[in-house]
C-alpha cells in the first residue's frame, strides 16, 4: 500500500518561497542519512514498540545520548541554551523523519517541560545548575502535580511544605502523596507544587519546587496501568528536605508558574510525530487486512489524514510562535491530537480484528506486525483525554475564552 500522507505532508510543510522549500529537501537528506546510521534495529524495534508516552526507558537513554552527542537534542530550545537554531518547519522535518524511521520516543519531561520552563522564569543559577543535565539527559524528570481528590481541581493538593534551617540555608520540609506520577521510577528529578499556606484562594498559597527524587524520605510505588505496563506511579514524601534556591518564582506564587508549564505541556505531550507513529502501524495492519477491509476503512484513512495535516499545521505555528503560546491554543492542540489518536487506536483495533486481544494477552511482540500493539495502544490511548487536562477541563478552558 502506498503511504499518500507522507508524501503530502511532505508538502505541505514549508512556507511557499522555493528557496526555504530546497533548503527543507536538504535538511530532509542531512536527517535521513543521520537517521540511517543513528538508529540500530534494537532502537528502532523499541520505537515501533512505544505505547505510551515514551518508549522503553534504556532505549530512551541511548538515544538521548545520541541525539545529545549529536547537537539535535533540543531544538525547540533557544540556541544560546543547547538548542539547534532550526526554523519551524525544519523541526517539523526532525518530527515527521524521527517518527517515519522508528525513532524511540523520549522520556521528554526535562526538555519539553522543566527546560523551557527555567529558561523562561529560572533563575541564573537554577538554568546553569539543571539545563546540561537536560540536555545530556543525566537527569531525566518527573511531574509531581496530581493528587487523590487533585486531579482536575489541581488548586485543593495538600501534599505540604514548611521551611526551617538546613545546612548552608533554609530548606522547604516536604510531606504528602502524589499520585499518576509518569516514570517517577525512572526519573532523577521532579518538579512538583507544594502547599505553603492556607486560607484565601486555593491557588494562593501554592509552591513550585525542583525536588531531588534521591532524597531521604521518598518512595515511589509503580501503578498498573490498564494495558499491564507500570508507567505511573505513587510518590511519597515524608520530611523530605529541598534547598529553598530549589524553589521557582515566588513562595505562594506556585500557580502561575506551574500554569506557565502547562502550557508546554499541553502544546507537547501528543505531538504529530506520535499521532505519526500510530499512522504507520496502522498502515502496516492495512497491509496485512483483506480487500474488503481496506475498502472499509478508506474514508476514515483520508480524513484521518487530513486532521493530521490540520494539527501539524497547529504545530508549525506554535512552532513559528517560540512558545510564547496563548494557553487557548495549547487546548485546541491538544484536544484534536488526542481524539484523533484515540480515533486510529479504535481503527486500528478494529482492523486487527478479534484477534488482536489474544496476542496481547500472549504477550505477543508489540515491535511486530500483529494485533498485539493494536490491543494495548487501544488501551493506552484511553489515558489521552485524561492526562494534561481532561478534554472536559479543555473545553471549559476554550468556552471561557470564548464567552468571557
Ligand atoms: C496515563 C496518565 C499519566 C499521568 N501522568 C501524570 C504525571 O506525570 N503527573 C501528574 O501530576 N499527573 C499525571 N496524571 C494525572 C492527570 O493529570 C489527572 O488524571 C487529570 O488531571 C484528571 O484528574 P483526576 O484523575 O483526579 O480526575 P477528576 O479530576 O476527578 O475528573 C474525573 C472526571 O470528571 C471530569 N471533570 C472534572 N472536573 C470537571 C469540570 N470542572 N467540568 C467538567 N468535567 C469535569 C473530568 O473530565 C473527568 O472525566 C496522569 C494521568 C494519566 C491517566
Amino acid at each position: 500500500m502506498t503511504v499518500p500522507h507522507q508524501r503530502l505532508n511532505e508538502r505541505n510543510i514549508a512556507t511557499s518561497a522555493p528557496t526555504t522549500r530546497g533548503n527543507d529537501a536538504r535538511f530532509r537528506t542531512q536527517v535521513r542519512r543521520f537517521l540511517d546510521q543513528a538508529l540500530t534495529e534494537d532502537l528502532r524495534a523499541a520505537g515501533r514498540a512505544t505505547i505510551g508516552t515514551h518508549s522503553e526507558i534504556g532505549a530512551c537513554r541511548i538515544w538521548h545520548r545520541r541525539l545529545y552527542e549529536q547537537g539535535w537534542i533540543a531544538p525547540a530550545w533557544p540556541k544560546e541554551h543547547g538548542g539547534t537554531g532550526w526554523s519551524a518547519s525544519e523541526r517539523l522535518i526532525f518530527d515527521q523523519e524521527c517518527a517515519a524511521n522508528d525513532a524511540p520516543m523520549l522520556f521528554a519531561g526535562g526538555l519539553r517541560n522543566v527546560g523551557p520552563l527555567l529558561i523562561a522564569l529560572g533563575s541564573e543559577a537554577q538554568r546553569k545548575r539543571y539545563l546540561p543535565p537536560i540536555l545530556s539527559g543525566e537527569e531525566f524528570w518527573c511531574q509531581g502535580y496530581s493528587e487523590a481528590g487533585a486531579g482536575s481541581d489541581l488548586a485543593s493538593l495538600r501534599t505540604r511544605a514548611r521551611t526551617e534551617a538546613y545546612r548552608d540555608g533554609d530548606a522547604y520540609v516536604v510531606n504528602g502523596t502524589k499520585i499518576w506520577t509518569t516514570g517517577a521510577q525512572h526519573a532523577e528529578k521532579m518538579f512538583a507544587l507544594v502547599r505553603t499556606s492556607a486560607g484565601g484562594k486555593p491557588q494562593h498559597g501554592i509552591t513550585f519546587l525542583l525536588i531531588d527524587m534521591r532524597s531521604a524520605g521518598i518512595t515511589v510505588r509503580p501503578v498498573q496501568t490498564l494495558y499491564g505496563e507500570a508507567e505511573f506511579n505513587e510518590v511519597h514524601f515524608e520530611d523530605v528536605r529541598v534547598p529553598v534556591a530549589d524553589r521557582v518564582g515566588a513562595e505562594d506564587d506556585g500557580w502561575s508558574v506551574a500554569k506557565q508549564l502547562m502550557v508546554y505541556a499541553r502544546a507537547s505531550n501528543t505531538t504529530c510525530a506520535l499521532l505519526r507513529r500510530t499512522l504507520r502501524r496502522l498502515e502496516a495492519a492495512l497491509e496485512a487486512a483483506d480487500a474488503a477491509t481496506r475498502a472499509s476503512v478508506r474514508d476514515d484513512l483520508t480524513d484521518i489524514e487530513l486532521r493530521l495535516n490540520v494539527i501539524e499545521r497547529l504545530e508549525y505555528d506554535a512552532a513559528r510562535r517560540e512558545g510564547s503560546d496563548a494557553g487557548a491554543h495549547a487546548s485546541v492542540m491538544k484536544l484534536r491530537a488526542t481524539e484523533l489518536h484515540q480515533r486510529m487506536t479504535e481503527l486500528l483495533l478494529e482492523v486487527a480484528g478479534p484477534a488482536a486481544c489474544r496476542q496481547w494477552l500472549d504477550h505477543a511482540d508489540l515491535a511486530e506486525p500483529g494485533g498485539a500493539f493494536a490491543s494495548a495502544k487501544y488501551f493506552a490511548t484511553r489515558a489521552a483525554t485524561i492526562y494534561s487536562g481532561s478534554s472536559e477541563v479543555h473545553r471549559n478552558i476554550l468556552a471561557r475564552q470564548l464567552i468571557g
